[in-house]
């Protein structure tokens, strides 16, 4: 040890980075981080509202995906954080856990009891200060104490029984805490606004005692070729620097990067660019997002202040976070979904297994909200609110693999959105979903009717499949929860250890195997948590 400048060197200051660095630093673990992005924590950053402004900033990673197939041969905008904190510093804010039986799906594929939700359950109640305790169904299911506080409830929108009442009328179920494991039905919205501030990860967990290195691009993974054992890293500079052991926390698209940049991957494609193979291992592969598409609804009476933009939507507390009140998570039947498997050539329960899973969002905001990249937009000017409808447990896989030998260089990526029937269908299931609710008696006392792009027939519930399926091709964007290109499994072991290298472990979106029904933010402290403690010896 004594010979050897850092215990651990955490590649990539970010939402995992920055968990591990801080809890293995205050474990007495001589920790640096390496980070490519500036610390900055001014008021653009910090706004609660202001994830949507920040995409073409130089706070954030500007990727495109190769034209897509399903999606009208569109290349579709991805991003990630790039700054002190990670995609934690620049994202939406949406609190949202996940399902237990995703993480359960999870440990059953890697065997190990781990992954499970009732194990992953301590590190979820550790990163998290809930703050409905009382109004909550389960108390017993939250922590009161962990760095990230997360409130529902805090801003009073005029829809918000209107809404819930559509949402019920339509045949969902009202759920009174969607992040107690089980998050079907229409449950509160969540988000981690703190004061009226963003927690960054960096912020919120302590990084004092770790040496923090920004605008510090890791170049490669030293890797000593004999002992296939990581012995460092290099930066873009040139400067190394050695650790008894490299945690790679680069994030979903970076990761992967840089793993194959320093000889781990897929042999052939590594070297075909001419890069030396350490390890074949499917580094790369899996890679699954969560796609979505956004319908605008016309209101009725804009003048009564009802959405974003109108001058009588002035309550202060609208400023203090996104504009949402519920958001709807949905099992679909097996009916509906078997035929669909069937022409995959797979079967439901091969990709799911039994039981009721969250297959599709909708989201309800009071506003016109499609994620970033889609090119259809309303001004947000009070007239319109939204239902962006997100899959969430897509069965397409994709890659990323590499355009270059330079790190700085993007690499290729090929999120294959909508490639299976099984993704097509629960798309269109989650648009008829949407379209049931905003076509209910209640939607109808404030909603007028869908406002579709130029040249695109109007939605509704008598529309067909191949309406609908125009619709996704036009309007269809990333969520941005990008996962699984260093699966655990196949490229990491159950300890998040790269397979065939010592010393080198992956611990962030990168391990995720299978998909989660949630937005990612949760899980990852959650995980990053869990490997803290792995690494320490606490938790195997
Ligand atoms: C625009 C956007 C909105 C989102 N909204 C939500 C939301 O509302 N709710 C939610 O739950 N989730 C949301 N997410 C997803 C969620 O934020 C991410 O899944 C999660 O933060 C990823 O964590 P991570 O640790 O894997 O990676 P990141 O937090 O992205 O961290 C990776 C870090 O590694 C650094 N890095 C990369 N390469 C190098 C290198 N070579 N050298 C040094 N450093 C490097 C990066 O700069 C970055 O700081 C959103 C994501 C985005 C992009």
């Amino acid at each position: 040890m004594s010979s050897l400048e850092y215990e651990y060197i955490i590649v990539g200051g970010g939402t995992a980075g920055c968990v591990l660095a801080s809890r293995l630093s205050h474990a007495g673990h001589r920790v640096a981080v390496f980070e490519a992005g500036p610390e900055n924590y001014a008021d653009q950053i910090m706004s609660p509202t202001g994830g949507p402004l920040l995409h073409a900033t130089e706070w954030e990673y500007q990727w495109k995906s190769v034209k897509q197939a399903h999606l009208g041969n569109r290349e579709l905008a991805n991003y990630g954080g790039k700054i002190l904190s990670g995609s934690s510093a620049i994202n939406y804010g949406l609190w949202a856990r996940g399902h237990s039986v995703d993480f359960d799906q999870w440990a059953r594929l890697v065997g190990d009891e781990r992954w499970s939700y009732s194990n992953l359950l301590n590190y979820f109640k550790k990163s998290e200060t809930f703050h409905d305790r009382g109004a909550a169904a389960s108390v017993d299911q939250h922590g009161y104490e962990g760095p990230i506080s997360n409130f529902s409830g805090l801003r009073k929108y005029p829809l918000k029984e209107k809404t819930l009442e559509a949402v019920k009328q339509s045949g969902i179920e009202h759920n009174l805490d969607g992040n107690d494991g089980n998050p079907l039905g229409v449950a509160p919205f969540t988000d981690n606004v703190k004061n009226a501030l963003r927690q960054p990860a960096g912020l919120a967990y302590d990084l004092s005692k770790a040496d923090v290195f920004t605008n510090a691009i890791v170049a490669r993974i030293d890797i000593d070729q004999q002992s296939k054992s990581a012995t460092g890293i290099t930066l873009d500079d040139n400067r190394s620097f050695k650790a008894k052991e490299v945690l790679v926390c680069a994030g979903a698209i970076k990761t992967p990067q840089l793993l194959m940049l320093s000889g781990i991957g897929p042999k052939e494609h590594l070297e075909s660019i001419g890069i030396t193979s350490v390890v074949d291992l499917p580094v790369g592969q899996n890679f699954h997002d969560h796609i979505s598409g956004s319908m605008f609804w016309k209101l009725r009476n804009p003048d009564q202040g009802l959405a974003m933009g109108s001058p009588n939507f002035n309550d202060p507390s609208f400023r203090t976070g996104m504009p949402f009140d519920w958001i709807v998570t949905i099992a679909l039947p097996d009916e509906v979904l078997s035929p669909a498997a069937i022409a995959d050539g797979t079967s439901l329960s091969a990709a799911y297994g039994s039981g009721p899973r969250g297959h599709v969002e909708i989201l309800m905001p009071y506003a016109p909200i499609a994620s970033a990249g889609t090119p259809y937009r309303i001004p947000p000017d009070g007239t319109h609110v939204a239902t962006p409808v997100v899959i969430l447990l897509p069965t397409s896989r994709g890659s990323i693999t590499l355009a270059s030998t330079n790190v700085t260089d993007d690499p290729i990526l090929d999120p294959n959105y909508l490639a299976t029937e099984i993704d097509r269908t629960i798309m269109r299931e989650g648009f008829r979903a949407a379209i049931r609710i905003m076509e209910t008696p209640a939607a109808l006392t404030y909603v007028e009717h869908e406002t579709p792009p130029p040249g695109y027939p109007r939605l509704t519930s008598s529309c067909t499949d191949e309406e609908i399926d125009a619709r996704l091709a036009h309007v269809g964007a990333s969520m941005f929860q990008n996962a699984g290109t260093a699966s655990m499994g196949t490229v990491v072991d159950a300890d998040c250890k790269v397979k065939g290298v010592n010393g080198l472990r992956v611990c962030d979106a990168s391990i995720i195997p299978v998909s989660i029904a949630s937005h990612y933010q949760a899980a990852i402290y959650g995980i990053a948590e869990a490997i803290a403690d792995i690494i320490q010896g606490k938790n195997n």
